[in-house]
């Protein structure tokens, strides 16, 4: 071979999304579901899979699956655009509004894919900070906002990896202030199940402002890769343009309006799984490890007898796996821990209480 192509500069020094998928007893790294959707569902999925039409293509405008959401959320289905998870949903944003040119404001430390998304598509990103205990203040956010003048702020609420929700107004207090000079805010609401209220209830056609969502955590549905944003009518037409045409298999779009019938099932494992998280964060509160409050169904920890990393290697080696994020910036030492089932959250720690010690 001659001379091997290279690929353009912000891809070839990307390194990846980062999260190990390591053969372990007790995974708790990813924030899934640690149960599978109910068996209903389960069930009908493999009755829709034999009505699927697999000599054409899809419907292109996932008809039934946006009305669906669209009556969920009580918005017109002109106001959803669905995608393959929330992260397609980033990235279509990202081409239609970032780019060249362009610019995308964080509040670090948030979901690293942010970041990742806005070297590829060519967008300059701006890093605003969260204060040390992870809080954002509307006075410090507009302050960045106003005086960068993005043309999109990503706010992530609750945020991963913090757990943190977004403090009461701040949504609105951002809306009002890309609105000032025609930039777009969205709010990732992945674990906003697990939270009070959700800013989709903000969305109108005269708002800057966009929600996504994901069926990944809450939704036990990581598997089936699809996500959706809640957006004024004007902004859902521009992303179509950017996404490629038929995205949504046939199999998906079933899915997506099947798993809708199921939603007070899934509300009663989000009730399972808040009520876990605080037992989780009680125990925490008797071992030596600061936590952090959580809207999530994960809790961030930094262990303060032993360093994080030998903490994290310590629980692997106890087939536990959590997600480490000691490397990251402002969060020297720091571990997540996904909420699990009763016994696999036991396991962890039982785990974590050996490896303290
Ligand atoms: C998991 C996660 C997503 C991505 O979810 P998918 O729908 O699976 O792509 C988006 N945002 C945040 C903050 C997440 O944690």
């Amino acid at each position: 071979m001659g001379e091997r192509p290279t690929a353009r500069i912000p891809v070839a020094s990307e390194s990846g999304y980062h999260s190990p998928q390591l053969d372990v007893a007790v995974r708790l790294n990813t924030n899934e579901s640690p149960f599978p959707p109910p068996p209903g569902f389960v069930e009908a999925v493999a009755e829709a899979v034999r009505g699927v039409d697999w000599n054409r293509y899809p419907d292109r405008s996932a008809t039934r699956l946006r009305a669906a959401l669209a009556q969920r959320y009580g918005v017109t289905p002109g106001q959803v655009f669905a995608a393959n998870g929330s992260n397609e949903v980033l990235q279509s944003l990202l081409l239609a509004y970032g780019g060249a040119g362009r610019s995308v404001a964080v509040f670090e430390p948030t979901y690293a894919m942010y970041s990742q998304i806005a070297r590829t598509t060519g967008t300059r990103l701006l890093k605003g900070r969260r204060a040390t205990d992870f809080s954002l203040d509307s006075g410090t956010a507009r302050r960045l906002v106003l005086g960068e003048q993005p043309d999109m702020v990503i706010l992530c609420s609750p945020n991963n990896p913090t757990g943190t929700p977004a403090a009461d107004g701040l949504v609105a207090d951002l809306e009002e202030a890309v609105g000032t000079y025609g930039g777009l805010l969205l709010v990732d609401e992945a674990y906003g199940e697990f939270a009070h209220g959700s800013a989709a209830d903000l969305v109108s056609e005269d708002r800057s402002l966009v929600v996504s969502r994901t069926f990944s955590k809450t939704w036990a549905m990581a598997g089936a890769r699809l996500g959706y944003l809640i957006a004024p009518t004007w902004c859902v037409a521009e992303l179509e343009k950017v996404a490629l045409p038929y995205h949504l298999d046939a199999l998906k779009l079933e899915v997506g309006v099947l798993a809708l019938d199921y939603a007070d099932e899934m509300l009663d494992r989000v009730e399972s799984l808040v009520a876990e998280r605080d037992r989780v964060a009680h125990e925490l509160a008797r071992l030596p490890v600061t936590t952090w409050p959580s809207a999530a169904n994960f809790i961030l920890l930094r262990p303060e007898s032993r360093p994080g990393v030998e903490v994290w290697q310590d629980l692997v080696d106890r087939s536990v796996l959590v997600r480490d994020f000691t490397a990251m910036p402002g969060m020297d030492g720091c571990l997540r821990v996904t909420i699990g089932s009763r016994v696999e959250n036991e396991t962890f720690l039982d785990a974590l209480r050996e490896a303290l010690r």
